[in-house]
């Protein structure tokens, strides 16, 4: 499949656009720095069926002692726990996309942050309609947030948080120890899905969040250190199909908004990253499918490192 064949033209412009800001180096002073930043799997494993083996794809990245939580499937909140994230330091959430695998413990992760000793500011960042459903969040859970007001003494929940609906590519946004870049990705009919940029003074990275293999996921990518992709792969899809019920057409929505290992690897080629990290695997826990057969398939065209992403892996 060649990648550079699937692209509209508006992606490609606003791809074309990113790869030019993105060559700028951001914050760009190492003094800014004060400790190497953090890049955590929270759960690699891609579909919202919950499994013994990976949690729902989701990361952290963790820069002078802020979180920034990209995704929030089911349990990223036990996710942070075991990574020894402490929850009152989330600051900033970013949401790829509407899929249950990604956002379904979004609201709960503020929420359980909240009943954790969370009393600052969080920034939740995601496509459409990320405001109605931070509102209906806390409407749906009234009861528990005022009870623990009253009980517990604890400051109002809603007004720590701040959403912001990202609907183009470009800067999301910047502070102190990071800028962020959003890129249109190719996962129809969820429209619009999002990768994202980080970047810190000591490293690159970048998160594909849900695609096809997406010209503009390698405009952003330009030259990062690190590039986590999601990953298919595809001669065990069929295995996969067959333990599922309930979804007749399951198969080809899988193939055709996902993006197999050899394609992530070309895509890692293209942009020019160091390291591909690949996550959201799918199948997530077929013991057929080796890290051996993962890594060789990325390494058919991909010349740099290439990780499987593990639950709870730091890079
Ligand atoms: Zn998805």
């Amino acid at each position: 499949m060649n990648v550079g064949t699937r692209i509209d033209r508006r992606e490609f412009l606003v791809g074309a656009a990113q790869g030019a800001a993105v060559a700028v180096c951001w914050p760009g002073s190492a003094a800014a720095q004060r400790t190497p930043t953090r890049l955590v799997l929270l759960g690699t494993g891609g579909g919202p069926r919950p499994r013994k083996t990976s949690s729902a794809a989701a990361q952290v990245l963790l820069i002078n002692g802020v979180a920034y939580l990209i995704d929030c499937g089911d349990g990223v909140a036990r996710q942070l726990a075991f990574a020894n994230v402490p929850l009152p330091t989330l600051r900033h959430i970013f949401l790829t996309h509407h899929h249950s695998d990604h956002n379904a413990d979004y609201g709960n992760v503020i929420w359980l942050a909240w009943t954790s000793g969370l009393r600052t500011r969080v920034d939740a960042w995601g496509p459409p309609p990320l405001e109605r459903m931070t509102k209906l969040f806390f409407e749906m859970n009234t009861y528990d947030i005022k009870t623990r007001i009253a009980d517990e003494g604890r400051v109002p929940l809603a007004p720590l948080v701040h959403v912001h609906e990202v609907t183009r590519g470009g800067v999301v946004m910047q502070d102190e120890n990071v800028k962020v870049t959003a890129a249109l990705v190719r996962h129809a009919p969820v429209v619009p899905a999002f990768g994202y940029r980080f970047d810190a003074s000591d490293r690159s990275i970048v998160i594909s969040g849900d695609t096809s293999p997406s010209d503009s996921l390698i405009a952003l990518a330009q030259r990062a250190d690190i590039l986590v992709h999601e990953a298919l792969y595809a001669p065990a899809v069929d295995r996969l199909v067959a333990g599922v019920a309930n979804a007749t057409t399951l198969k080809e929505s899988i193939l055709s908004h996902h993006t197999t290992a050899e394609d992530a690897g070309r895509v890692a080629q293209a942009a020019g990253v160091k390291t591909l990290v690949l996550s959201h695997l799918v199948p997530a826990d077929d013991p057929t499918v080796t890290d051996q057969m993962w890594m060789d398939a990325a390494r058919t065209h991909f010349n740099g490192t290439v990780v499987v992403g593990r639950d709870l892996m730091e890079i």
